[in-house]
């Protein structure tokens, strides 16, 4: 009999939940709504909040939008651009997680300090962009050991360090010791979630125990493909699906072990499908 596990600590995260939650119930009202970029790394939530009307904005379209609600997703926004949002006809509605919000408050009190800020973490990615909004005019982003080796930034400075929400935890402590290790005068706060450290952990001991790792997310979920990445450096028969059609039952089909973890943005539907078809066939 095949044992098919799958973690507790899988799927939505308090922030995206709150985040998908207040634009569900801003979509119930007379006003248009409007989210600033996809509220959640999931088509299938897109759609339903899609056909519920609710539009998705970028930036560039925010001045001419007619009076709406917006919701600012939990990645959350730029100190410049909230200010900008202060003077447009939308009623805001901000989604950005707590736990992000804690990270603006960080960088902006010790940039005030005079401190350099270095975030780890995806540049691209809208929460480091986000972040670097609030981190004063000195500020710099390390994504990996071989970025930071090839980095060339001024010693005798003082520098906070802040990580992404979703970095990885161990990757995190690394680069941290190599920066200190260059003789950086740092002040280190981690600030990857609970809510990731949880997903991760519980992925790393499951990948060890498992035979087959089944890993959902969408592609672009950025805590989806590092859950990936922990989970494929464990078991090498991990694979990453976005919905239970993406399934081959040939992966499992003989194999005492399956575990099942999903990214934050991934609705408990489409898990609870993904356990049943694997336990079924
Ligand atoms: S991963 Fe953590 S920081 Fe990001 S939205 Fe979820 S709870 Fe908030």
């Amino acid at each position: 009999m095949r044992e098919v596990i799958t973690a507790e600590h899988a799927g939505f995260c308090f922030g995206v939940e709150r985040a998908v939650r207040m634009a569900m119930d801003a979509s119930e009202g007379d006003l248009p709504v409007y989210t600033l970029g996809p509220v959640v790394h999931n088509e299938e939530v897109l759609k339903t909040l899609s056909d519920k009307g609710v539009r998705v904005v970028t930036e560039e379209e925010l001045s001419a939008l007619p009076e709406g609600i917006l919701i600012i997703r939990a990645h959350g926004i730029s100190k410049a651009l909230s200010e900008k949002l202060l003077s447009l006809p939308l009623h805001v509605q901000d989604a950005t997680c707590p736990f992000v919000k804690k990270i603006h408050r960080i960088v902006a009190e010790h940039a005030a300090l005079g401190e350099w800020i270095i975030i780890v973490g995806d540049p691209d990615h809208p929460e480091v962009r986000g972040i670097m909004g609030w981190a004063g005019e000195h500020v710099f982003t390390v994504n990996s050991e071989k970025e930071w080796d090839l980095m060339t930034i001024p010693l005798g400075q003082k520098y906070c360090i802040v990580s992404q929400t979703t970095f990885n935890d161990k990757k995190f402590k690394i680069i941290v010791e190599n920066i200190i290790d260059k003789g950086y005068n740092v002040v280190t706060v981690n600030t990857i979630c609970n809510a990731t450290r949880d997903r991760q952990e519980e992925a790393r001991a499951l990948s060890e125990r498992a035979d087959v790792m089944i890993v959902i997310g969408d592609p672009a979920s950025s805590n989806s493909q590092k859950l990936y990445s922990i989970c494929k450096e464990r078991c090498n028969h991990t694979y990453f699906i976005q919905t239970a059609d993406d399934l081959h039952c040939e992966w499992y089909q003989d194999v005492k072990c399956v575990g099942i973890t999903a990214g934050a943005s991934t609705p408990k539907n489409i898990i609870q499908e993904v356990q049943t078809n694997v336990r079924k066939f």
